[in-house]
């Protein structure tokens, strides 16, 4: 069946005609704003459970935390579906379902695990990845609890600052009851703790490879945080601290890009490249190309890396060069952990020059006005991850009131660990210690991260919580003291040993 065009007289096909249709009489545009959608999944103004697009019932355990920044609306969500499996990922939120094409995050890797599609208003379109999973769909509008003008009303304009990440756990409440000093003494325990572990891997690591191999190894692994700690680790055990000193920069350059993978096969020498990339790839192949056939059985495959949500300047291609950078430097970085002196250990870190890699991320991206190999947050991490856990290992205990007082910038985890735990938006001044920031990690390592039962089935209140078990008294670890009493018995069997 055709139909005739009042634009420009022509007959429609049927479905350009429906699509019209469609157009005219369901185009309202959605009365609330994306960020008013993230708000109402946030506060949980909906029915509970949501039926899916596709008729599936779904129960939301936990929306999720806030991301505020690039990448999908909500980590760490879960929802329960029909047979009982419990999903957990992120969550992605639009006005309409044509927004995750638009927004390009057909073609996004970090949209990948994204678990649940929540628009205003559903449509034809199925909601898709990059390799062509199909996301289920939820259509908000259809699970209001509440009339959309009381909706409105309750979401005034608010400053992106001022936006939570994440909702007080169970453990705030509990944590609360606890007189104050023992409550943040603990979170401080846990941050001690973890960094006596960390210490203690060190410490057995040198024992087996030796102090500059594992100073190498300990910068890689720098390198590597957050997403890519492991190939950068194997990178730096394949390719071992001795076997690069000696060569020139260029060779360790080519080395270890060739080694993880980070040279295309084949560069292609063409007039459209920039010239800076023809010298730089003619020069780093005429090395490798020497040394690859050695290197071969070392290769590290190409799945070994993350390279999805990583920021532009992140990109582990500048990363390798830092780390080659950093080979004639590791005798007087030893040295400065040896003495103790962390600004000078802090300066060798800084002024690592490459001019391609300063100024690209990747081979192919377009250059870019330099910046340092290494920013200013992985000197931090470096600080704290490698000097200050080297220091634990050479002088103990004396480290940790020092540690209680060194003030460090609070990150993203720390910052939503506080919002769980502390239950406020803003990290108070005096707890942002390396000690009390560590101990906020251990336990959203150890917890948060773990959980996926909206903190229900999480031990961590219940460790706190003298009168619940009480009533359980099977369960070894009972209390807020008996937990600091694991806590310090741990320490005082790492403290020995290291
Ligand atoms: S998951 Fe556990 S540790 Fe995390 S906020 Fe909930 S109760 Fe606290």
């Amino acid at each position: 069946m055709e139909f005739i065009s009042a634009q420009n007289s022509r007959f429609l096909p049927k479905n350009e005609f429906k699509n019209l249709i469609q157009q005219t009489f369901h185009s309202t545009p959605p009365p609330l704003r994306e960020i008013d959608l993230q708000k109402l999944w946030f506060e949980g103004w909906f029915n509970n459970p949501l039926t899916t697009t596709d008729g599936t019932v779904l129960s939301i355990i936990q929306p999720g935390f806030w991301n505020h920044s690039a990448g999908p609306d909500f980590t760490h969500a879960a929802y329960r579906d029909p047979s009982g499996k419990i999903h957990t990922g992120p969550i992605e939120i639009h006005r309409e379902a044509s927004d995750w094409e638009r927004h390009g995050h057909h073609l996004d890797s970090r949209y990948e695990e994204v678990i649940l599609h929540c628009v205003w208003k559903s449509s034809a379109h199925s909601t898709v990845t990059q390799t062509g999973k199909i996301i289920p769909q939820i259509e908000l509008s259809r699970f209001l609890t509440i009339n959309l003008q009381d909706l409105k009303a309750l979401f005034p304009e608010s400053p992106p600052s001022s936006l939570p990440v994440a909702k007080p756990g169970l453990c705030h409440h509990t944590l609360y009851q606890a007189p104050e000093a023992s409550r943040w003494k603990l979170v401080e325990e846990a941050g001690w703790l973890r960094l006596l572990q960390k210490s203690r891997r060190l410490h057995l690591r040198q024992n087996t490879v030796g102090r500059t191999q594992t100073l190498w190894e300990s910068l890689a692994e720098g390198c590597g945080y957050a997403r890519n700690i492991l190939p950068f680790r194997a990178l730096a055990q394949r390719l071992r601290a001795s076997e690069l000193i000696g060569y020139s920069a260029t060779t360790r350059k080519a080395l270890l890009l060739g080694i993880s993978g980070f040279l295309p096969q084949e560069i292609h020498l063409d007039k459209n490249q920039s010239l800076e990339k023809q010298r730089e790839a003619q020069t780093i192949w005429e090395q490798w190309w020497r040394a690859h056939s050695q290197w071969s059985h070392s290769l590290l495959p190409s799945t070994a890396w993350t390279l999805h949500g990583i920021r532009p300047w992140n990109r582990p291609e500048r990363r390798i060069a830092a780390l080659a950078r950093l080979i004639p430097r590791l005798r007087s970085l030893k040295e400065h952990l040896q003495k103790a002196a962390r600004n000078d250990f802090q300066r060798d870190l800084t002024h690592l020059h490459d001019p391609f890699w300063e100024s690209h991320a990747t081979w192919n991206s377009i250059p870019q006005k330099p910046s340092p190999l290494l920013g200013e947050q992985r000197i931090c991490d470096l600080e704290i991850n490698l000097y200050w856990v080297w220091q634990i290992m050479e002088r103990g205990l004396s480290i940790q009131s020092l540690l209680s007082a060194r003030r460090m910038t609070p990150n993203h985890k720390t910052v939503l660990a506080w919002a769980r735990i502390g239950g406020e938006s803003k990290l108070p001044s005096d707890k942002q210690t390396i000690l009390f920031q560590q101990g906020l990690l251990a336990l959203l390592h150890d917890f948060c991260f773990h959980d996926t039962s909206n903190c229900f089935s999480c031990p961590f209140p219940a460790m706190l919580q003298r009168q619940s078990l009480q009533e359980q008294d099977s369960r070894t670890i009972l209390n807020f003291e008996d937990y600091r009493s694991w806590i310090k018995g741990e320490i005082e069997t790492l403290e020995k040993i290291l």
